[in-house]
């Protein structure tokens, strides 16, 4: 899967394309799946890398969303867990089934939260993870060694799955191209072109690494733009009302020791009525989120001052070591797509369902959902578009279409594990060099190997790219990321054949970005 053979791919192509997919996140990769698997031409266009958007930025849960069942959501529950048990079966090598213990300080808490979460897992049905039960007060300190002691009464254990976003959507890229999409990244959108009778009927795109301009015509033409949608739907139309309610979440990354297990806490009630979770993720703790409406939304969120402060505080009341802001190693905000209810408000009661929207001017919006629904999203989105552009109708395939790197006993391949069926191939790398397996930074796992490999094979075109998405340094330890830095340029300089002024102007860059994930 390389740059040149999707050019390749795009240059063979007649006009037009069957759907042409604008956005490389979840959504817009899913819907490509879906799309090419059917037997379509899909064209997909991502303005920047792919996932660099919402998708790269999640709690990393695939879930079906307990606090959804308290709102009575109860038919999103049943999709996005019936979903959650897709995954897990199509991408074995990357999703995770986690305990997730909600630590109980009252006494009508257990009973309260049992019942729920024993519903929980009974609309699962035969995608269930395993049964939710009460914990004894010594059981929850025994899967919970650092939660805050005093006042613990027991707990509730339930088990949801886990997983690492932005590989899991590298591979759903590789897993589009296998099915035959053609799918580029940095390949912004600039305009949409219309017929004589104003549909949109194509886009106009340019390379940002050439700056050589595209046009593409499409029977249909799919705005997967998450929290940027409004934007390209003004393009169609400058009229239309905002849909998208943008609202930002921030999580915090510390070492191991805070959570010092193999099991999540979730807190369901926080004290601005939100659900908090701390989770382990690749040998860290991950705690998060929250919610805050903003304005528009950017590329590179950044985390507000109280966002932070709310975290550190809330973390507090549960874990026994408290975390300070000396201890953050990460810092990492996203923004939610959500859709507008029409009322203003508190955006943790807007829908999380998902939506599509099909404008006067024929542009297909989908939108909203999450990362565990992506798959069917995709699904709604391809049967709606392939009716609109007239297209012979086709069964969708993708509930038994396994994901690139399928493989059900990863584990084995140590710490590549996340890596599946492609393990063999970063490990043969570092057999041909043993240097090239040695960790870039002591703080972290990572290899040369794997810097190589992201670039040879899975279309990591910056620094950023690959410490940030292909790798998770970024998210997991930003002075860590910021030591490799240097290092990634150099090994990527000599695979792109790029010369001395692309390394330092790729450091300078990464690291005026990677600013935005130290907490200072
Ligand atoms: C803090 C947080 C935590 C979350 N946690 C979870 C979770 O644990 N589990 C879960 O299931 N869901 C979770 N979600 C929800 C989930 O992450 C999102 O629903 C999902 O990632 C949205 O994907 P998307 O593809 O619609 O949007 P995005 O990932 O934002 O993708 C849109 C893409 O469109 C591109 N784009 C924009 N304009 C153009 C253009 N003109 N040309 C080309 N490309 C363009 C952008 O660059 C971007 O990459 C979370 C969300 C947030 C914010």
């Amino acid at each position: 899967m390389t740059r040149s053979e999707m050019y390749r791919r795009l240059r063979a192509h007649p006009d037009p394309w069957d759907m042409i997919v604008v956005g490389g996140g979840a959504t817009g990769v899913g819907v490509a799946i879906d799309a090419a698997s059917r037997g379509y031409d899909v064209l997909l266009l991502e303005q920047n890398d792919f996932g660099k958007g919402t998708s790269s930025r999640s709690t990393k849960l695939v879930h079906g969303g307990v606090r959804y069942l308290e709102q009575g959501n109860v038919s999103l529950v049943m999709e996005a867990l019936k979903e959650r048990g897709l995954l897990l079966r199509n991408a074995p090598h990357l999703v995770r089934n986690l305990g997730f213990v909600v630590p109980n300080y009252d006494w009508w808490e257990a009973p309260f939260y049992g019942i729920g979460l024993k519903l929980y897992n009974l609309l699962a049905g035969k995608y269930g993870f395993g049964a939710s039960r009460i914990l004894s007060r010594e059981e929850t300190l025994e899967r919970l060694p650092t939660i805050k002691p005093e006042g613990l009464r027991g707990g509730v254990i339930y088990f949801d799955g886990q997983f690492d976003d932005s590989r899991l959507l590298i591979n759903l890229v590789a897993t589009a191209f296998e099915q035959g999409a053609t799918l580029l990244n940095y390949a912004p959108v600039t305009e949409l072109s219309k017929d004589a009778e104003g549909f949109v009927d194509g886009v106009q795109f340019h390379d940002s690494e050439t700056g050589e301009e595209f046009e593409a015509r499409g029977n249909v033409v799919i705005n997967a733009t998450g929290p940027f949608a409004d934007g390209l739907r003004r393009k169609a139309d400058p009229t239309v009302q905002p849909m998208i309610a943008p609202s930002q979440g921030i999580h915090l990354v510390f070492d191991r020791s805070f959570l010092a297990a193999d099991n999540a806490i979730m807190v369901p009630h926080t004290s601005d009525g939100r659900v908090m979770f701390a989770i382990p993720w690749h040998g860290h703790t991950v705690v998060g989120t929250t919610d805050t409406p903003i304005g528009e939304a950017t590329l590179e969120p950044a985390a507000l001052e109280q966002e932070i402060e709310f975290i550190l505080q809330t973390s507090a009341l549960y874990l026994e070591k408290k975390p300070t802001r000396a201890d953050i190693l990460s810092v990492f905000a996203g923004i939610r797509p959500l859709v507008r209810s029409g009322e203003a408000g508190n955006t943790a009661a807007l829908s999380r369902d998902h939506t599509i929207r099909i404008e006067n001017s024929g542009l297909i919006t989908v939108c909203g959902g999450k990362w565990t629904t992506y798959r069917h999203m995709a699904e709604d989105c391809v049967n709606q578009a392939a009716t609109l552009a007239r297209l012979p109708e086709r069964p969708c395939v993708t509930e038994h279409l396994n994901i690139h790197g399928f493989h059900t006993a990863s584990e084995k391949f140590g710490r590549l594990w996340m890596f599946g069926t492609d393990a063999p191939l970063v490990e043969q790398i570092e057999e041909g060099d043993p240097a090239l397996a040695e960790p870039l930074d002591s703080q972290l796992p990572y290899s040369a190997a794997e810097v190589i490999w992201a670039v040879r094979e899975e279309m990591a075109r910056t620094v950023e790219d690959v410490l940030a998405r292909r790798t998770r340094a970024l998210f997991l330890n930003a002075r860590a990321a910021l030591r490799m830095a240097a290092r990634v340029a150099n090994l990527m300089a000599a695979e792109l054949k790029l010369d001395a002024d692309w390394e330092a102007e790729q450091l300078a860059s990464f690291r005026q970005m990677a600013r935005n994930y130290v907490a200072t």
